[in-house]
Order: structure tokens, then sequence, then C-alpha cells
């Protein structure tokens, strides 16, 4: 019998999981320099955590959720998203308590029973942060200059970042009436109507191409901002400049989750095709109230490492050469083994990658597993080295030896 991973999972191995490793830790290394702190949670949660927290509009709640019973009855859901858990546990454990904003990070899988393609698994990763507890335009900024820094970091430039506000439940009121208007003249099926009661933004989602033109002319959100929430905006774009972080407006965006207000944005990667989405987030104001909390605001991002790692391959940015081995060690006979063993082991509390032929290998054999480790240096250490205490390093790339004192080798002699 052959198993096979379940349909639509994305799984990393070697040589793409050091790559994967390395979106995921620079993805997260700008959140640590602004002080979020690791919030590690389980990756299910009450059903009812994501009904509401989410929002039963959206496709994720409706569509996508993996939800069962578990042994005691209780209905349970792998988690779609992160941060209705991150308010749960923010709740619960009164993290809200002390001084605002809690400023939090988590990383993980996520599940959304999706049809599977390119860029898109019904189990992928996120790396995600939430500042909650602060109205203020400069902690937007922060979030979104974090995220850039981010795609940065790893060396992306082939991405945009679209940002719009979604208004406070006075400015959506305001558009809601006037979209419900224009939507009520429109030729649509009754499913869509059932979603649009829930949510007339979701219309603005719909890719159908028939859709899309029916609301070429439909009443934007942005237009409709009370004077607060404008100036809110402003200011979140005006240190945006500041930060010389550059953006486009997009007033179609609708985020995908219903906790969205205020300011949203979109990492949108130019060479990803279909599933273009690198990361996305905003402002979430009612969402905390809404899960039986206090009435704080919050703002954050879910950043997919799956995608960015993609993004990553197609602007062909090699993540996996540091982590090549810096020396191979080629021990011949028991001797040389022993002394092999703390030879490496003081190598690596140095700080240098080191492998080894292990299994007592013959010399040509031993020397192609150099070969293929991709070593940067190789060594072979017999009765003669371990004598006189000098060994030939072997420079894998050139082919160069050079004498060396066995004592004297260090983590900097592979520079
Ligand atoms: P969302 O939580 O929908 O805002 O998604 C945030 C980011 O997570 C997206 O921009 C994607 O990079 C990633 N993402 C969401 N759903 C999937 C999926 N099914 N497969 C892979 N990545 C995903």
């Amino acid at each position: 019998m052959k198993f096979q991973a379940p349909k639509g999972v994305s799984e990393y191995f070697p040589e793409r999981s050091i790559a994967f490793e390395k979106v995921r830790r620079e993805l997260i290394s700008p959140a640590k320099l602004a002080g979020y702190k690791l919030l590690e949670l389980p990756v299910f949660e009450d059903t009812e955590v994501f009904t509401r927290g989410v929002g039963e509009s959206t496709d994720v709640v409706s569509k996508e959720m993996y939800t069962f019973e578990d042994r005691g009855g209780r209905s349970i859901t792998l988690r779609p998203e992160g941060t209705a858990g991150v308010m749960r546990a923010v709740i619960e454990h009164g993290l809200d308590r002390g001084q605002l904003p809690v400023k939090v990070w988590y990383a993980g899988p996520f599940f959304r029973a999706e049809r599977p393609q390119a860029g898109r698994y019904r189990q992928f990763y996120q790396v995600g942060i939430e500042a909650i507890g602060l109205d203020d335009p400069a902690i937007d900024a922060e979030v979104i200059a974090i995220a850039e820094a981010g795609y940065r970091n790893l060396g992306l430039t082939k991405f945009r970042l679209d940002i719009t506000s979604l208004g406070d439940s006075a400015s959506r009121a305001a558009h809601r009436e006037v979209l419900v208007k224009y939507i009520s003249k429109l030729d649509l099926d009754e499913a869509t109507r059932a979603r649009v009661e829930l949510n007339p933004l979701r219309l603005f989602d719909d890719k159908r191409e028939n859709v899309v033109k029916m609301m070429a002319d439909a009443p934007l959100l942005i237009d409709y901002l009370t004077p607060q929430s404008a100036a809110h905006f402003e200011k979140v774009k005006k240190y945006l400049d500041k930060l010389s972080i550059r953006y486009a407006i997009n007033p179609r965006m609708v985020r995908g989750l219903d906790y969205y207000t205020g300011t949203a944005f979109e990492f949108v990667h130019e060479l990803l095709g279909a599933q273009s989405g690198l990361g996305g987030g905003g402002r979430y104001d009612g969402l905390m109230e809404s899960l039986g909390g206090q009435n704080l605001s919050g703002i954050g991002f879910g950043l997919g490492i799956d995608r960015t790692l993609l993004a990553c391959e197609a602007e062909g940015i090699d993540l996996t050469s540091q982590s090549r081995p810096d020396l191979y060690v080629i021990p011949l006979g028991e001797e040389a083994k022993d002394f092999s063993i703390k030879f490496i082991d003081d190598l690596r509390k140095n700080g240098a990658i080191v492998d080894c032929a292990y299994g007592d290998r013959a010399l040509k054999g031993a020397m192609k597993g150099a070969d293929k480790s991709g070593a940067k240096f190789a060594i072979v250490i017999g009765d003669s080295e371990i004598s006189s205490g000098i060994g030939e390093l072997k420079n894998m790339e050139t082919g160069v030896t050079s004498s060396v004192t066995l004592s004297a080798i260090n983590s900097k002699s592979f520079n």
C-alpha cells in the first residue's frame, strides 16, 4: 500500500524546506524589531469563534471551513485564519488589561477547503501580527511597513501594495444605503442575492465577468467616508509617504473576511498569476466586542508563506545557499572517527555547519558524499592527520587544497 498526502495540502522537504523556513523567518523578523511577541495558539477553536468573528457572508465561513464534531459532541473548526483565534485568546487571558496596544505575532498552518490549484492549498501557512487597542493611524502604517519590510528582506521587488479604507460603521451605513439601491436594480441569481443581503460589499469581490460589468458604476465606499474616517486614512497615507512606502489606492478592494473596518491593504505579486495575493490585512474595530470582549480596535495582517516562497522563486531569488555545509569531514578508520566526532562537535559549537561521512565509507564513496552535500570544504582525517595534527582542507569549488593545523580550524576558516 502506498499512501499519499491528503488532496491539496502544501508540503516542504529539502531543499525547498530550507527556503520555506527562511521565508517564515524573514517575514517575522521585522515584527520582532517592532516589539511584537509570540502567541502560540491551537490550530482548532470552537466553531463559533469563526462564524461570529469572520462572518457568515464570507466564502471562508460559508464554504471553506473544516468543521467537525469532536468526541465530546462539540463543534470544532480547524482555523481558517488567525485573527479571530488571537482575539479569543486575548480576551480569555486578559492580555488587553495591560499596556495598549497588545502586540503579538503568530505563524503556523491554516485550513480552508478550497479548490486546490497553484498557490492555493487546503493546508497553507501564514505569518501574522495583530496590534490591539490603539486607534492611532501611525500603528496602521507600522503594521503595513512591517509586512513590506519582510518582503524587502527577502529581496522581492515585483509586488505592489493596494490600500483603501472600508470606513467606520457610520461610513458603511451611508454607503450601504446607496449600494443596496444600486444592487436592487441588478439582475442577480438567488444565491448571490442572499449573500448580498448579509454583506452587499461582497459583490465587489465577485470575479464573474457579468457581475464585474454590472458593478462597474457601483458607488464606492471610499466616497462615503465620514470626516473622521477620511482624516484617519489621510494620516495613514501621510505616514506611508514618510516611510517611502509606495502604494496604490484601490477603492474596489474588499477583504475576504467580514470583520475589516477602516484601513485595509493587500500585497499583490506581479508574477503569480491567478493566486497573486501575497498577504493582506486591515483594521477590525468591532471584532473584539463581537467576540465578547471590550470594545477595543485592532489592526493586523496575515501573510501567506507558501505564496511568498512562490514569489521568491518566480523572481529567481535563491534562499537555500546559506544552508550549505561549511565543511564535510571524512574520517578513515576507527581512531579517526573517535577524533572526528569531537572535532565536528567543537566546530558546530563554534557556529560552523558541518556534516560527516558516517557509516565507515571508503574514501571514494565518501568523497562523492562530500560533493553531493554541497559543502564548501572537505577534509580527510586518517591516522597521519591525527599524529601530525595537520590536514588538507579542500575547497570543493576550486579543487584547491591547503595545509591547515586541525586545532586552528574554526568557523572563520570557511569564509
Ligand atoms: P486572507 O487571510 O484570506 O487575507 O489571506 C492572507 C494570505 O494568506 C493570502 O494573501 C495568501 O497569501 C494566503 N492564503 C490564503 N488562503 C490561501 C490558500 N488557500 N492557499 C495558500 N495561501 C493562502
